[in-house]
């Protein structure tokens, strides 16, 4: 297994096939448990180490390890000495003296988790760093499609909206790749990053014309705090051209399924109709990101085997 995970590229195919695999035994094992931890990694410690605000994804990994029966102590970045100036490096000497077998980071500078790789013995797993990567979102979406879909190898993904500042689109885009899915980034050209012809991947700007040709339709959030007003016109002409709405979903075929890593924009990216329907699996993303996750934590850090627990 890879010492650290700080992109999707890190994984092939052979290791990324394991980690989902894996996280489907940690369902099974967990399935039967009243209590739901198991034993696998008492005694190590992972440290969750967030610099930018983050519901799903914290409180993902801290269930995770703990679940997983480790020490998890969490580091909110605002309140700490980060706030008067630490730079990152003391704080990971400080984490390398706590003797941290895992560090999971969030950081709004892109790279700061291979930085951080090179000063900590332990593992270090990226929690999204800027609009570069998110690994483990990556990890979690594909488990779902294939949960739900039964497949990846083949399957048609459109990835919608603001992919220029999408971590989740980036680590999505090579990841699938690597489990041979199809993907076809659909948004403004304002939006779509530089040099996105060399990405792995499809362009188009209509919306409408992808639909009926996909498996899956991912919606980004439209990630105001990291642009200004120029990237596009207006919420609601967005909304109206690259908007996931009843209209459009009536237009995909009807195995489809529709995802959202959260937190949504409800009205502007996706309706609140399309969100709360049966076929979105905004819901069991969720749930999926502990499973895959525990599933990540357990290889890397060497963990008993779940059917030996
Ligand atoms: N929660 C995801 C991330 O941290 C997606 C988002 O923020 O839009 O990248």
């Amino acid at each position: 297994m890879i010492r650290h995970l700080l992109s999707a590229a890190d994984l092939d195919r052979e290791t990324a096939t394991l980690v989902l695999d894996t996280a489907g035994q940690m369902d099974a094992a967990m399935a039967g448990r009243e209590v739901k931890k198991l034993p696998t990694l008492r005694g190590r410690t992972v440290v969750n180490l967030f610099y930018e605000d983050s519901t799903r994804t914290r409180i993902s990994f801290e269930a995770a390890a703990k679940r997983l029966s480790a020490d998890v102590i969490t580091f909110n970045a605002k309140g700490s000495s980060v706030s008067k100036g630490e730079s990152l490096k003391d704080t990971a000497l400080t984490l390398e003296a706590m003797g941290a077998d895992a560090v999971v980071i969030r950081h709004s500078a892109s790279g700061a988790p291979h930085r951080l790789s090179r000063w900590v013995s332990g593992s270090v797993l990226n929690a999204g760093d800027g609009t570069h990567e998110h690994p483990t979102q990556a990890l979690l979406d594909a488990y779902t499609m294939r949960h739900r879909l039964g497949r990846l190898d083949g399957l048609n993904v459109a990835v919608v909206g603001d992919v220029l500042h999408s971590r989740v689109a980036r680590s999505n885009v090579l990841l699938l790749h690597t489990l041979g899915a199809n993907v076809t980034l659909v948004g403004p050209p304002t939006l779509l990053p530089v040099g996105v012809e060399g990405w792995p991947a499809e362009v188009s700007y209509d919306f409408d014309a992808v639909l009926p040709k996909h498996d899956v339709v991912m919606m980004l959030r439209v990630q105001r705090e990291r642009m200004n007003d120029s990237y596009f016109p207006s919420a609601r002409e967005h909304a109206r051209r690259y908007g996931m709405d009843a209209r459009r979903m009536a237009m995909l075929p009807e195995h489809a399924i529709v995802m959202h890593p959260g937190p949504m924009n409800r009205g502007m990216e996706i309706t609140p109709e399309v969100a709360d329907s049966p076929r979105s699996t905004i819901v069991e993303q969720v749930s999926n990101g502990v499973s895959v996750r525990m599933a990540v934590l357990y290889l890397m850090l060497g963990g008993s085997r779940p059917e030996e627990v």
